[in-house]
């Protein structure tokens, strides 16, 4: 069972930072910057390859999310990265689509 499923389903513990019907947010287990903040769609979908024409509602809602997590986490002024891994050389590891914000340090390529 894919493991970001389990956390829309509440079957694995975490700290919900952000919940409406369609996007969960919540933080990185294993954070890369003093703010890692994870925004998915409920719905499984495994990367940017398998989005649909359907799909584009909920991305554009979670870049608007990740902005207003931005601003409350403060890092709006000081800037941050959105960042969306696909495959193998994008660096993806969990198959459920996800979209990283980053920021709280100046970050590095
Ligand atoms: P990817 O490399 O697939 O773009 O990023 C996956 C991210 O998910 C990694 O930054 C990793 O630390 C995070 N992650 C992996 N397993 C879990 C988990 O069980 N809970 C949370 N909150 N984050 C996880
Ligand atoms: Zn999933």
């Amino acid at each position: 069972m894919c493991i970001f499923c389990n956390i829309v389903n509440k079957k694995s513990p975490s700290e919900i930072i952000y919940e409406d019907d369609e996007v969960l947010a919540f933080p990185d287990i294993n954070p890369s910057a003093p703010v890692h903040i994870l925004i998915i769609p409920k719905k499984h979908i495994t990367s940017v390859n398998e989005l649909k024409d359907e799909n584009q509602a909920v991305l554009g809602k979670m870049i608007l999310i990740a902005k207003k997590l931005a601003k409350e986490n403060k890092i709006d002024q000081s800037g941050y990265r959105l960042v969306i891994n696909c495959g193998k050389d994008g660096g993806q590891i969990i198959e459920h689509l996800h979209l990283h914000l980053l920021g709280g340090k100046e970050l590095k390529w």
